[in-house]
């Protein structure tokens, strides 16, 4: 007699376990208790091929990645004669069986007995075999209602891995998407080489969770690593000799490693290399390679041109203060000015503490909202006629015209504690976790007189800064 009630409450537990959407490891393990309790299984197992390789040697079983040949050789051929029938048909011990079997079959398989007995159903999706479900139990005879509860389920297990997987490639587009963005959008706060081939590299880091990326610089006829600090694989040193103008992939004879030509203007610039020692990249990690680096090589294209155009301008991209170009003309000036009037002038230099530990921790994206952040301090602390530049990376210079050094010194102190006292809110370069961070300066001060130039007052400042770094940082000196 079939026992309805049991079968009904199996099929609500099953479907219970398979709409938690949580990751398939635990989503089969669960499956395999639960069939152990309600139909005295002894085991069952989830073979999934690795993705796109159908027929490779490898796969995945129970979620674990899987080399026997033997065993491989075998679930191959299964898989074929499963395939084949569209998914319609079902493996017992070593034979092959049709899904809607008749009365006489039956008789067939009740008279298989044997201690160990192994099922293996397809999993299904549009007729396509994607993967099997082996069932090991000592069962010595198997009725039809078992056998349709095992099918059933096979159905429903297919359906959950499939929704699982589409959720999972929606999120794989759209991180694709916005690493395409992202990439875009370096060019708005960043035309120097040097910042942008780091950021490049962590953008595509963060898309590409399976493989190790490296970015190189093409140069006098080498490949050079920029990012990040050391590459010794030498496999990505052959593969990027054999790139030319007409490739956009090379890869490793097993896929593992590959690399992409950063090809500005029809010259090769460098290359980005995905690398690792197990994951192959499938057709669509490949695809996404080719797109990201193309995006990377546009933005460093048009970095080019900016860099440029911004070499005439006044003003620092990143920080919108005076750059360093019109920090000289203007200290120039005030120089000059000051001489003539015979009044007082002060230079203050100023530069992060420990910054290049914020990029490291947080990326360079949140670096530079650091730097954002520390100028606008600058800006609004400091009087109008005060002139306010960005000297290098996190290095700030403010020229102070008409200030003798007790105004100075108190302008500098002020400033060095509003930036230690600011909260600076990283969220927007994608920090999640503790997005508020604290930094410091070091500044050091100097004050003009009649028989310097511009150049010594600068030396003088950078001295002076020295002295606050080596004193313990976080701290004002003048000298
Ligand atoms: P110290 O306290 O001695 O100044 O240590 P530090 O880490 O601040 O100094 P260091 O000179 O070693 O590092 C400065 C870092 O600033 C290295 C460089 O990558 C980074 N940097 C320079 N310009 C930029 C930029 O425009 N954006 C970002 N995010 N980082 C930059
Ligand atoms: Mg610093
Ligand atoms: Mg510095």
């Amino acid at each position: 007699m079939r026992n309805l009630k049991n079968e009904i409450e199996f099929l609500n537990k099953l479907s219970n376990i398979l709409s938690g959407q949580i990751s398939p490891i635990t989503t089969i393990s669960a499956v395999n208790k639960l069939f152990k309790q309600h139909l005295e299984i002894n085991d069952t197992e989830f073979i999934m091929w690795d993705n796109n390789n159908m027929l490779l040697k490898d796969f995945i079983r129970d979620n674990n990645f899987y080399n026997d040949e033997m065993l491989a050789k075998e679930i191959n051929n299964i898989y074929t004669d499963l395939s084949e029938s569209k998914g319609k048909s079902f493996y017992f011990n070593d034979s092959l069986f049709d899904c809607d079997f008749n009365t006489e079959q039956e008789y067939l398989i009740k008279e298989l007995i044997v201690d160990d007995n192994i099922l293996i159903f397809p999993l299904i999706s549009n007729e396509e075999v994607f993967g099997l479900m082996r069932i090991s139990l000592d069962r010595k005879v198997i009725k039809k209602d078992f056998f349709e509860l095992l099918n059933i389920s096979s159905k429903l297990i297919s359906g959950a891995i499939i929704n699982y997987n589409l959720n999972e490639q929606m999120e794989i587009s759209l991180n694709f998407y916005k690493a395409m963005k992202d990439i875009a959008k370096i060019i708005e706060s960043q035309y120097e080489l040097s910042y942008i081939i780091p950021l490049i590299g962590e953008m595509i880091d963060r898309f590409m969770h399976s493989h190790l990326i490296y970015i190189f610089i093409y140069q006098e006829g080498k490949y050079k690593l920029v990012w990040p600090g050391n590459c010794k694989d030498k496999k990505i040193y052959s593969l990027l000799k054999k790139i030319n103008l007409h490739t956009d992939c090379i890869l490793s004879d097993d896929s593992a490693i590959g690399v992409f030509p950063l090809i500005t203007e029809g010259v090769i610039l460098g290359a980005v290399a995905a690398y690792s020692n197990i994951d192959k990249l499938n057709r669509q990690d490949i695809d996404y390679l080719i797109q990201l680096t193309k995006q990377s090589g546009l933005t460093i294209q048009r970095a080019n041109v900016y860099a440029e155009v911004l070499k005439y301008a006044t003003m620092d991209a990143l920080t919108g203060l005076n750059n360093r170009r019109q920090m000289e003309v203007r200290l120039n000036q005030e120089t000059a000015n000051a001489k003539r009037n015979n009044m007082a002038l002060c230079l203050m230099m100023l530069d992060v503490d420990y910054f290049k530990k914020v990029n490291d921790t947080y990326g360079h994206t949140a670096g530079d909202c650091v730097l954002k952040k520390v100028s606008e301090i600058i800006k609004n602390e400091i009087r109008e006629y005060d002139i306010a530049c960005r000297y290098g990376g996190e290095e700030f210079l403010v020229i102070l015209p008409q200030t003798n050094t007790k105004e100075a010194i108190l302008v500098a102190q002020r400033l060095r504690k509003v930036i230690e006292n600011s909260q600076i809110d990283v969220r927007q370069a994608g920090v999640k976790k503790n997005p508020l961070l604290n930094v410091t300066v070091s500044i050091g001060v100097c004050s003009f007189n009649p028989v310097m130039n511009s150049d010594d007052l600068i030396q003088k400042a950078d001295k002076a800064l020295y002295q606050a770094k080596t004193t313990g940082r976080n701290r004002v000196i003048f000298i």
